[in-house]
């Protein structure tokens, strides 16, 4: 192995890229990737009422098929940096662990697919042994993500960019590299259920009408089970998440109650139909008695799956060549910018594993950056055999 990983971890930790900060992340990696060879565009996305986001995108080889590893410099902020054992932007080593905000999600997972990348150019002559090899980095997946992967694609497209198949490199592992592979994801669908009544004194009941009653009852309803899941995915699942009257007055029998929910939903709905159906359980238990409408926020995060296929076991075997684990396909946990790569071509999350993502004390074994790095490698020159 030539390219370090390590190395290249703790200068990307270094760089303080809170999003939607760029913090000179994106700077070290178009040097590391010209420097190498690749064809190296930035490429800053603004819209009104969001932070402008600083993105990159790099090439190498002109020929199809193009192999995009995908992944995301921004961090979420560490929090009280007083708290941690080392200073979350030093990427300090201690007892063969690498620490700092980034660590796993995804600055380490980012160093892994570039070291891997550049020593299969080394060992090939300083080209890809065929097709291409591309990064698809953004510095907007922590935030709103509005301005990085989505306008990163559309603009890529735009240029007649073609991608065949994409890995993402999140941190995909549960317990221990090499567990789990993430083949798609649940949906979100964010809604407000709005009960409407009439204000009144308490001491009068019967001349007012009490929004908290209906928003009870209706609560209890949505609550139920929306499906069994299905092959791939578990049971999708509503939770509330606020329930808001904002009554300050003690006598008084208030006018609207309101509560706040989240879907987590899987292939068996689309959006769509999914909200008809949570109208509709709503409508049967208020009977025609209670006065109630829905506010659905607009939602980017759509279900989807990556079907089994040869690129999943392509990257099943390089995984269990290097580990001699075979992943599970999962489709657990939050969303990701996987999301909007698939509108573009099949895309399979795997990284480090997740455990300290976010925490304080984030961090990673160095033995698993040399790991990942190598099944990395293995990916690349299965896929350009
Ligand atoms: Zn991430």
């Amino acid at each position: 192995m030539t390219a370090d990983p390590v190395a290249l971890a703790r200068e990307l930790i270094r760089c303080r890229s809170v999003t939607p900060e760029e913090g000179g992340a994106l700077a070290y990696l178009q040097g590391v990737l010209e420097k190498a060879g690749f064809t190296v565009h930035r490429t800053t996305f603004a819209e009104p009422g969001t932070a402008p986001v600083e993105n990159l995108y790099a090439r190498i080889g002109a020929e199809r098929p193009n192999l995009v590893f995908a992944g995301h410099t921004d961090v979420v902020p560490p929090g009280d940096a007083a708290a941690w054992r080392h200073p979350p932007f030093a990427g300090e080593v201690e007892g063969g662990v690498l620490y700092g905000r980034g660590a796993v999600d995804m600055k380490g997972g980012i160093a892994c697919f570039v070291a891997a990348a550049l020593d299969h150019l080394a060992a090939n002559g300083g080209k890809p042994k065929r097709g291409s090899i591309s990064f698809l980095i953004t510095g907007d997946e922590e935030g709103v993500a509005v301005n990085g992967t989505p306008k990163l694609l559309k603009w890529a497209a735009e240029r007649g960019e073609k991608f065949d198949h994409c890995i993402l490199g999140e941190p995909s592992n549960v317990e221990v590299l090499g567990d789990t592979i993430k083949a798609g994801r649940r949906g979100s669908l964010n809604g407000t259920l709005v009960v409407t009544g009439r204000q009144g004194h308490v001491a009068y009941p019967d001349r007012a009408d009490n929004p908290i009653r209906g928003l009870a009852a209706l609560i209890a309803a949505l609550q139920a089970p929306l499906d069994e899941g299905s092959e791939q995915f578990d049971p999708s699942h509503l939770e509330f998440t606020s329930v808001d009257v904002g009554n300050a007055t003690v006598n008084l029998i208030p006018g609207e109650a309101r509560a706040r929910f989240n879907i987590r939903y899987n292939d068996r709905h689309s959006q769509v139909a999914l909200k008809t159906l949570i109208e509709r359980r709503a409508e049967a238990a208020a009977g025609g008695r209670v006065r109630f409408a829905f506010e659905w926020q607009p939602s980017n995060a759509d279900v989807f799956v990556t079907k089994p296929g040869p690129f999943t076991e392509l990257a099943q075997g390089a995984i269990a060549e290097v580990t001699g684990r075979k992943p599970q396909l999962s489709t657990s946990g939050g969303t990701s910018d996987a999301r909007f790569i698939k509108d573009f071509c099949p895309v399979l999350e795997f990284g480090l594993v997740g455990r300290s993502m976010h925490a304080v004390d984030e961090c990673t074994p160095v033995a698993d950056l040399v790991t990942l790095t190598a099944i990395y490698q293995r990916i690349i020159e299965k896929y350009l055999e």
